[in-house]
């Protein structure tokens, strides 16, 4: 064995004892859960837009984001509802590279795993009680939601984690609205699979707990675009995808059949300019459908203070150090013609 056992890391319960949420913030959090979850049911025929960085890597710059879609959610509010991207942690294709601000609180220092975690708290707390917008992360280690769990309203679920078990029955606990990213290969089966198994109650190990859980109906589907095996990126947010997804829906009986469109990732083939071209392919598909209008009930977009992405190391302010962005005056006229138009 070559672990080296570094620190005890604290649980949940006595992380949040130290930064606890407000009760004005879990009313705020509970309406904004409300919705969310109305959009999903299809009691309401407003909009998700899923918006921010690809990491939250600066405290500063992500609450400076999130404050001004705050303003914005309130030019949106009769057709939108915008949900920022939080997130503290990064999957990483070979394994190199920034990890998120659980493992790296400072992303040019050491990882700091308690710091991590102690950072990734504060900041959503701050980013709530500066833009009245709870948030949505990625659960990549499903160990560490309940750190979390008292501030989300929305989690995704990886391409590179959808196959697994424990993602799975995780997702199958929790209260949020969980969206279950097609694997990078693209397999539909495996994507509606894993909605499948969130969808059930399962009993498993958690947290060094027996659990019993009653199963997610909140649980859905993101098509995220995939990558063959020459690396080419192959992308689903075409009319026939999106026909052939709600097909294969149709074949089988899950709870509000519904997905939201990744429009960067491998959909814009990580050319994250083409996310307003993605978008207006996909409302014009909603327009001719109206399967595919009752199936994309959102949007997924990479988007930031500045446009593109930089090197760690270098410091533009609100610059993305993981995939490339959208600049926040091309993210702003994004969403206004998404509330315009849909
Ligand atoms: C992301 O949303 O930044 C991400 C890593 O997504 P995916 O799992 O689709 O690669
Ligand atoms: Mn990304």
């Amino acid at each position: 064995m070559s672990f080296e056992y570094l620190t005890k890391i604290p649980s949940s319960e006595e992380i949040i004892r130290q930064y606890p949420i407000t009760p004005d913030l879990a009313a705020v959090k509970a309406r904004r859960d409300e919705e969310i979850r109305s959009i999903i049911t299809g009691d309401s025929d407003r909009f998700l837009v899923i918006i921010g960085p690809c990491s939250a890597d600066n405290e500063d710059a992500v609450c400076e984001y999130v404050s001004r879609l705050g303003i914005l959610q309130q030019e949106v509010a009769e057709r939108l509802v915008l949900i920022p991207r939080i997130y503290t942690n990064k999957p990483r294709t070979t394994g190199q590279g920034y990890k998120g601000i659980l493992h790296q609180p400072d992303p040019e220092k050491a990882p700091d795993m308690v710091g991590g975690l102690i950072a990734l708290r504060k900041m959503h707390i701050r980013a709530l009680r500066e833009s009245g917008l709870t948030a949505a992360d990625e659960m990549l280690y499903p160990e560490n939601h309940t750190y979390l769990a008292d501030m989300l309203s929305y989690v995704a679920i990886g391409a590179r984690s959808v196959e697994n078990q424990q993602h799975r029955l995780t997702v199958s606990g929790i209260d949020q609205p969980a969206g279950m990213k097609n694997p990078t290969s693209g397999d539909l089966a495996v994507m509606l699979n894993s909605v499948s198994a969130a969808q059930q109650g399962h009993t498993f190990n958690y947290q060094g707990w027996a659990v019993r859980t009653t199963g997610n109906p909140l649980a859905h589907t993101i098509l995220r675009g995939a990558v063959n095996m020459h690396g080419q990126s192959i992308p689903n947010y075409h009319y026939e995808n999106l026909k052939q997804l709600s097909s294969l829906y149709a074949k089988r009986s899950l709870n509000y059949p519904m997905c939201i469109v990744d429009t960067n990732h491998a959909n814009s083939d990580k050319q994250f300019w083409e996310q307003p071209r993605i978008v207006q392919e996909v409302l014009h598909s909603r327009r001719l459908s109206p399967e595919i209008r009752q199936l994309v009930k959102g949007f997924m977009i990479e988007s930031y203070l500045e446009e593109g992405c930089q090197q760690v190391g270098e410091h533009v302010f609100g610059c993305s150090i993981t995939d490339g962005c959208l600049g926040w005056k091309e993210s702003r006229e994004l969403v206004l013609m998404i509330a315009g138009q849909v």
